[in-house]
């Protein structure tokens, strides 16, 4: 098995080695040294990377023996069993875990001994850290308090040290969880507050962790998920929403702190602004339909309407709107042929283009003899698009915008062509 540099100094950043076998993991070339500083993942926490005879360490692994296995993005050139090899972790990332995992037993610590919330899983991700806690919920107060005793912890800078016991002498301590391993158990104690059983690597006192910033909380499975950031990373954190915070507060042209107030006040604001757009619509949309049905020829029909029959015996007539209305949005069409709809003896043949997409929308008063609904899907098909509805009201698109004239009147000789024949 290859000796742990790590296990006793955590702070040990290079290494020097004798190569005791070359092999390979996962198609990677892979080094097995007498001795390394290198963190295998394990424990949850994850491996550390750097440099090994000169390529980069991109995994790190322990077997069932304890032999670590340093992988490597490619196999140094003539490199035999025997042959002594130098190795440098990367510092900042290790420190980053050594920060983030002291951190998560400091926590750990805390949410068991004041609230009485085991850990039963721990996370180390590559941006946040998370555990899971053994209760059904957490009030915002418990969270809160929590997080305000865990950085107390910190502020007292409480010595953490790492030693070795055996079993009888781990039965004696107040281990947090019966240890997974026997014979020599590894011990990480927080002074007179924490003793767990862990290999991982950790800060020399509690003043290192740094900060300890709960950022957020789920109930899963029944049981609540703390998500976490210690160290570096809840410095950056701050940073970032400093940063944000300026933001908001420089789009409202104020102090973050009153942002929202401010942003209360602009949504009843817009909505008002709706309710009082939507209503000078329905006005505009009343003297649009109004212009454009003075406009409208009338055509002549061969059964008759019950207001459009004008002096014929036989027939009658309906006002043919057939309309292509330049950037006016969905709503505004649905208004308009809402009106015109309303009038005695319309056919509505109205297309929009709004934001280069075209609406088609057919209607028909109640008088009128035609299927708007059939027109509709006829029409908009002839030129590649869709839609459908009612017989009286239809609505559709996905036509192109140089074609929406001429779909107006394609739909227009349709309709004229029906309403003529008997
Ligand atoms: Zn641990």
């Amino acid at each position: 098995m290859t000796v742990r540099l790590d296990y006793t100094n955590a702070y040990l950043t290079a290494v020097t080695g004798i190569v005791r076998q070359v092999t390979s993991v996962d198609d990677r070339p892979a080094l097995m040294l007498d001795q390394s500083c290198f963190y295998p993942t394990s424990g949850g926490q994850p491996h550390d990377t750097g440099k090994l005879a000169g390529q980069r360490v991109i995994d790190v692994r322990v077997d069932d023996d304890g032999h670590v296995l340093h992988m490597l993005d490619a196999l140094p050139a003539s490199l035999e069993p025997g042959t002594t090899v130098t190795g440098e972790i990367d510092w900042p990332r290790r420190y980053d875990h050594m920060q983030q995992h002291s951190g998560q037993h400091l926590l750990s610590a805390v949410f068991a001994d004041r609230l009485g919330a085991e850990t039963v899983s721990v996370h180390f991700g590559q941006e946040i850290s998370a555990v899971e806690l053994d209760t059904p919920r957490l009030t915002s107060e418990e969270i809160a308090q929590a997080e305000q005793a865990v950085n107390e912890r910190i502020w007292e800078n409480r010595p953490i040290r790492v030693y070795m016991v055996s079993d009888a002498e781990a039965a004696e301590l107040p281990l947090r969880r019966a240890p997974a391993v026997t014979g020599q158990i590894r011990i990480v104690e927080i002074e007179q507050l924490d003793y767990s059983a862990c290999g991982g690597t950790h800060v020399r006192r509690t003043g290192e962790i740094g900060l300890v910033k709960l950022v957020g909380v789920e109930n899963i499975r029944g049981r609540v998920r703390v998500s976490f950031f210690c160290g570096r990373r809840a410095l950056n954190d701050y940073v970032r929403k400093s940063r944000l915070a300026a933001e908001i507060g420089a789009l409202f042209s104020t102090d973050a702190e009153e942002a929202p107030a401010l942003i209360t006040r602009l949504q009843g604001e817009n909505k008002q602004l709706q309710r009082d757009l939507a209503a000078a619509g329905e006005r505009l949309a009343a003297q649009e339909a109004a212009a454009l049905y003075a406009q409208a020829p009338r055509i002549n029909t061969a059964s008759g309407t019950e207001s459009g029959t004008e002096g014929s015996t036989e027939g009658g007539s309906v006002k043919m709107v057939a309309h292509l209305l330049d950037s006016t949005p969905p709503a505004g069409l649905t208004a308009l042929a809402r009106q015109l709809q309303a009038l005695p003896g319309v056919v509505a043949l109205l297309a929009g283009v709004y934001q280069e997409k075209v609406t088609a929308i057919f209607a028909r008063s109640d008088d009128v003899t035609l299927d708007a609904g059939a027109l509709l899907r006829r029409s908009l098909q002839e030129f590649g698009g869709g839609g459908g509805g009612r017989p009286d009201f239809a609505q559709g698109g996905g036509v192109a915008a140089d074609d929406a004239a001429a779909l107006i009147a394609f739909a227009r000789e349709q309709a004229e062509k029906e309403l003529s024949q008997p």
